[in-house]
């Protein structure tokens, strides 16, 4: 039979813990559903192995030269990762020089959560201790969703755990939490006090607790995003369907905080009805009926079967060879990729100038700075 421990460990997992705190019947909902691994997790599986041999090799002085060798022999090995990984190098670098005395450095660490959730373990990516401080530092490689270090569950349980495994040893009252998630130049951090850790703690305890035994409330937010249940989840769905349809004030205009909590309610409403159409599209291919759905071919666009052949065919038919290509300009990284950064630097620097990105509307939490020059629409948009 299986153990108590282990079905909790399964179910209560670090990463799912900001889904479970919140909704407590999503882990055992969920358990119903495939745990599927994706492309996207397995790079960044990779990634974390290339960031964990260079810091090995740069904090150790380790010859990793054949262990990164096999990395870059795996199929999905990217050469970006290079970068990416070196930015991560030098963020802990970085926040190492930032202690008065050197501190202790612990990489890849087991941390055991037990104390929290039944049978729960988590893998600190870098942990720093020193100056009464404990830092824990979290290398996301995705670029999808931006991630951020403020009251981030999964960080502060690995906070936890490395509290548990080093308190015999050292004094901290101080916890530093930082994310590294170079795709998106993104590092953002945040502080809390022990007591504070400390109280989180027991209210993961609690929350544990009710979810291994899938009880609680649904409770459909931002977080349902990664859960298994989100295509076909009733709250969710009574949630978006709630937010969608619900005008209840019947104003002429809707005034701007209106605009501005419709479109908070309506990314909810799209995110879930997007989740439901691939869900359906999925369903109605494995021959299952979605009633009132079909799946069919969507527009397609017309192709060469064989570019060379048909060029050939069109040279041998009288046209100029130099009229079937055109010849346009490598993109900034593209060359930057070619020469590698150094030399790109120092050769092509003084011509890189960065024109500022196109407007785009953000929630007011996004950490970058509100455009605040007051210009028409017509001037951002040029
Ligand atoms: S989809 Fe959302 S509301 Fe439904 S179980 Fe998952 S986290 Fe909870």
């Amino acid at each position: 039979m299986e153990k108590h421990e282990e079905r909790a460990h399964a179910l209560l997992s670090a990463s799912g813990a900001h889904r479970w705190i919140e909704c407590t019947p999503s882990a055992v909902l969920e358990s119903k559903f495939p745990d599927t691994t994706s492309d996207a997790a397995r790079e960044g599986t990779l990634a974390h192995e290339l960031c964990e041999v260079k810091l090995t090799h740069v904090l150790y002085g380790k010859d990793t030269e054949r262990a990164h060798e096999w990395i870059m022999q795996q199929e999905l090995y990217q050469k970006e990762m290079e970068e990416h990984s070196d930015r991560y190098v030098e963020e802990i670098r970085e926040l190492e020089g930032s202690f008065k005395l050197k501190p202790f450095i612990a990489i890849e660490s087991r941390l055991d959560l037990s104390a929290y959730i039944p049978g729960g373990f988590g893998t600190g990516d870098c942990i720093m201790i020193g100056d009464r401080k404990l830092v824990i530092v979290d290398f996301k490689y995705g670029k999808g969703v931006p991630v951020y270090a403020e009251n981030n569950p999964q960080l502060m349980l690995y906070a936890l755990g490395a509290y548990q495994k080093y308190r015999m040893l050292y004094n901290f009252d101080v916890i530093e939490m930082k994310i590294v998630q170079p795709r998106l130049n993104l590092f953002p951090d945040w502080t809390c006090s022990l007591d504070e850790l400390l109280a989180f703690g027991e209210t993961v305890k609690e929350k544990a607790a009710v979810a291994i035994r899938g009880e609680g409330e649904f409770h459909p937010g931002d977080w349902c995003r990664f859960c298994r249940a989100k295509a076909t989840c009733r709250a969710r769905a009574d949630y978006s369907i709630q937010l969608a349809f619900a005008a209840d004030k019947d104003p002429a205009l809707l005034s701007y905080e209106e605009v501005g909590e419709y479109l908070r309610k309506g990314e909810h409403v799209a995110s879930w009805l997007s989740d439901l159409k691939e869900y359906a599209l999925r369903a109605c291919l494995e021959g299952k009926e979605i009633t009132g759905w079909k799946a069919v071919h969507g527009r397609s666009v017309r192709a060469f079967d064989d570019v060379d052949a048909a060029f050939r065919d069109a040279i041998k038919a009288g046209v100029e060879e130099a009229l079937l290509y055109e010849r346009r300009p490598l993109t900034l990284s593209k060359v930057e990729k070619m020469m590698g950064k150094k030399a790109f630097g120092e050769t092509l620097g003084s011509h890189v100038v960065r024109p500022p990105g196109k407007p785009t509307l953000v929630e007011a939490s996004d950490p970058r700075e509100a455009i605040t020059d007051t210009v028409t629409p017509e001037e951002a948009f040029q």
